[in-house]
């Protein structure tokens, strides 16, 4: 069965790791490397227990009573003229809603996923915002959005990116079991590099992040380098300031010698300024890391508008000038809203 609603019993296979797996055929009393056959199998496009074709009769009629590979069903996409980018409208096995959305790069295809089921952290910028939070989603429900996502548009996604609807370390251990599943060579098979994390700067979460000895690229989405501005931006800034969260990041660096991405949204008349670029520069200086512009992609309603092109480049050259190595974030399926901060499926089922 592909979807499989909420008030039935079944545990998703997906929402397990391998640990997780053995416990239940141990207690059944199968040999240990049932657990590993079952587990690949996860990631290889099957719906269904009973298409585990090396385990006997017996054992996929048990597991089926109590499990199944619930996916969350690819209710609709848009695909752009510009670019292909492919956005998708997921239905979860509840009924709730969030969308996921496939780009491509030279490189490949990298798949940007959801960590929540709307968000709480209210930035003034973002349309997920304004679809109120419902809930969190499971790692199962992450690693499903890449598995629909691949088997209906039959590309293989080489890179993730938990930078859809939600804030992942509001969400921290389920997202740590998705990467870990995403990771293993087994399950999706990623390279710890080729995974993102995004965070709006939730301290705890960051320097949880630092122990948690997974490789992963941390993004922090910063926007503005002087508090009453991004408080102004980001109601998040008012539990975490600028200062604890660049304390956070320097820990971060410290304990996994991995570089820092801040991401910073160019709101016009707002942070885009030669002072803002000035500030961002000087609060950065000496830290690891990279900053990627992100030209605002219009979100209706919000009254803010992107930046001028001309103002980009002259940011981007005081940053560089400050020794901090710089990027503009390439806008992708912007005319399907498909871009950061477009994303907003309210959850109610209806869609
Ligand atoms: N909650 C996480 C991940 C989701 S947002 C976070 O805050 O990082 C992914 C990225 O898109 C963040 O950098 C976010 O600030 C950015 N973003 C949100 N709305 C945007 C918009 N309208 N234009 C450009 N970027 C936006």
């Amino acid at each position: 069965m592909r979807f499989i609603k909420e008030d039935t019993h079944i545990i998703n296979l997906l929402d397990l790791n391998k640990d997780d797996i053995s416990k239940i055929t141990t207690n059944k009393g199968y040999p240990g490397y049932r657990a590993g056959q079952i587990y690949k199998w996860l990631y290889r496009g099957i719906h269904d227990i009973s298409s585990m074709t090396d385990l006997s009769e017996a054992l996929r009629l048990e597991l089926s009573s109590e499990y199944g590979i619930i996916l969350p069903e690819a209710v609709s996409k848009q695909v752009s003229e510009t670019d292909g980018t492919i956005k998708y409208l997921m239905a979860l096995g509840d009924g709730n809603i969030i969308e996921s959305v496939l780009m491509k790069y030279d490189y490949g295809y990298s798949a940007c996923i959801s960590s929540q089921a709307g968000c709480r952290m209210g930035c003034l910028f973002c349309a997920s915002t304004g679809a109120g939070f419902i809930r969190s989603l499971t790692a199962g429900e992450m690693t499903g959005q890449i598995l629909a996502m691949q088997e209906d548009s039959g590309q293989k996604a080489g890179n993730v990116v938990i930078m859809g609807i939600g804030e992942p370390f509001d969400n921290y251990e389920n997202t740590i079991k998705f990467l870990r599943n995403a990771n293993d060579p087994d399950g999706l098979g990623l390279g710890y590099r080729k995974l993102t994390v995004s965070t709006c700067g939730l301290v705890p979460g960051i320097l949880r992040f630092a122990r948690e000895g997974i490789p992963v690229n941390l993004s922090v989405s910063l926007h503005a380098a002087e508090d009453s501005k991004r408080s102004f931006l980001m109601p998040v800034n008012r539990s975490y300031s600028i200062d604890k969260i660049i304390e956070a990041c320097k820990i971060y660096t410290k304990a996994t010698g991995r570089r820092i991405t801040f991401e910073y949204a160019m709101i016009k008349g707002v942070n885009d300024s030669i002072s803002d670029a000035s500030a961002l520069a000087a609060l950065l200086r000496g830290l690891l890391c990279h900053v990627n512009i992100i030209r605002l992609n219009d979100v209706e309603g919000t009254g803010l508008r992107k930046t001028d092109r001309e103002n980009i480049m002259r940011f981007r050259s005081i940053i560089a000038d400050a020794g901090i190595t710089v990027t503009v974030r390439r806008e992708l399926g912007t005319d399907i809203e498909a871009a950061c901060g477009q994303l907003r499926r309210k959850t109610t089922g209806k869609y």
